[in-house]
């Protein structure tokens, strides 16, 4: 296994282990295939483990087979506060309380706020104390460090590092996602203050390895022969030395073992032109399902009618390339799950936008194509449950 610490004495380990798709037998878990993965992983030296409050039995499952390796003080357990339940300190106590019965510890290594999908809502919990709160808790031993996971854009992830001294951060990150969400821009800032950052969603849930074109997939074949499509998504992260830790969703022992392979030999700088343009050739294939040539710039924003313009366009172009539920999630996470919403149904045809685009795009003409797709009555139904607010 390699080791990563820009600016974290932990040295964790570039592989790390995403709990949230243990296998499962029946209608639960299979909790000796989850004990026998977790040892070999550790017995590898694997040794980052990131579950959350919100992944059903997961917490549980987890702290459940750890306990029978007897590891516990060789990994550092990652778990992520559920901040949208937290009105207040006491709820916030009480949660965690119930963490740390679940992952049968006395102490949270990397404790993540949640989804954080903008800078609004971490100043909303630090109004109702929650920094204060975890200050206690670190001072206290039962956390050692704070950090955020995040959806949303690189603008916002770059004003949410700025606003606190944060010890890590979580992102989605892939070949795909170069320029979407916190990106290579959040990731070169975060960096820049000396952040680790932990990747999530390395290969889109799977489905880099699973449900790329076949033209896509010939392309890695011949240019990049002998490496799988795991392999390939899982190096265009580590050649990167602003990436701490990758986390991989594994659900068999073969994964477990393929991505422990992968990780013991590939470095920083470990990818050459060529490989660069063979990355290129398969993202230009996959994106040939592209609806809007949207980059995720920004310099359309702020619309005065609030609406995440570049969100709304990643989500809609994602409900495309990869499925309509993952695009329809990006979406609710992006427009309803913030402060202050920000739907494409907001639009109020201004044109403002559109002066800035350097696409030339027509913004409120995609936007219109963009409700369309996603604001359906379920939509509308869930966003009563979300906590965003109209502007
Ligand atoms: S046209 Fe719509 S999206 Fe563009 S700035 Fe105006 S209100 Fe915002
Ligand atoms: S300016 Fe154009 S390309 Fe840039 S984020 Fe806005 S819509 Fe996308």
């Amino acid at each position: 296994m390699q080791y990563r610490t820009l600016n974290n004495k932990d040295n964790l380990s570039a592989l790390g282990f995403g709990c949230m798709r243990f296998p499962k037998k029946g209608k639960g878990f299979d909790h000796d295939e989850i004990e026998r993965e977790i040892r070999y992983a550790i017995e590898n030296g694997v040794n980052y483990f990131d579950t959350a409050y919100l992944y059903p039995g997961n917490e549980e499952a987890f702290g459940k087979a750890l306990e029978k390796t007897g590891a516990r003080d060789k990994i550092h357990i990652a778990t992520k506060m559920p901040h949208y339940f937290m009105k207040t300190r006491e709820d916030a106590e009480k949660h965690f309380k119930e963490q740390l019965s679940r992952l049968r510890t006395d102490r949270v290594d990397y404790y993540l706020m949640h989804m954080l999908p903008d800078v609004k809502t971490w100043r909303a919990l630090c109004e109702r104390g929650i920094d204060k709160w975890l200050e206690e808790k670190k001072a206290a031993g039962l956390i050692k460090r704070v950090g955020f996971s995040f959806h949303g854009s690189s603008e916002q992830f770059i004003k949410i590092l700025h606003d606190y001294d944060w010890e890590f951060a979580q992102i989605q990150y892939n070949y795909l996602d170069e320029n979407s969400q916190a990106g290579a821009k959040g990731l070169k800032e975060a960096a820049k203050l000396g952040i680790p950052v932990i990747i999530m969603e390395p290969l889109r849930g799977g489905r880099l390895v699973n449900s790329i074109p076949e033209k896509a997939e010939e392309i890695i074949r011949t240019s990049t022969p002998g490496w799988s499509n795991a392999e390939f998504g899982l190096k265009w992260l580590w050649n990167q030395p602003e990436v701490t830790t990758v986390l991989s969703g594994m659900n068999s022992m073969d994964m477990v073992k393929e991505n422990i392979r992968i990780a013991s030999y590939t470095e920083t700088g470990c990818l050459s032109e060529s490989d660069m343009n063979t990355y290129e050739k398969v993202i230009a294939e996959i994106e040939r399902k592209v609806k809007v040539r949207c980059t995720g710039c920004g310099y359309c924003m702020p619309c005065p009618a609030g609406v995440d313009i570049p969100g709304c366009f990643s989500a809609y172009n994602n409900s495309y390339v990869d499925s309509y539920y993952v695009g329809m999630r990006e979406y609710f996470m992006c427009t309803a799950m913030k402060n202050e919403r920000s739907m494409a149904s907001q639009c109020k045809k201004c044109g403002k936008c559109e002066k800035h685009c350097p696409q030339s795009i027509h913004i409120r003409d995609e936007l219109s194509k963009v409700r369309k797709r996603f604001e359906n009555p379920v939509f509308k139904l869930m966003t009563i449950f979300a906590p965003g607010k109209v502007k």
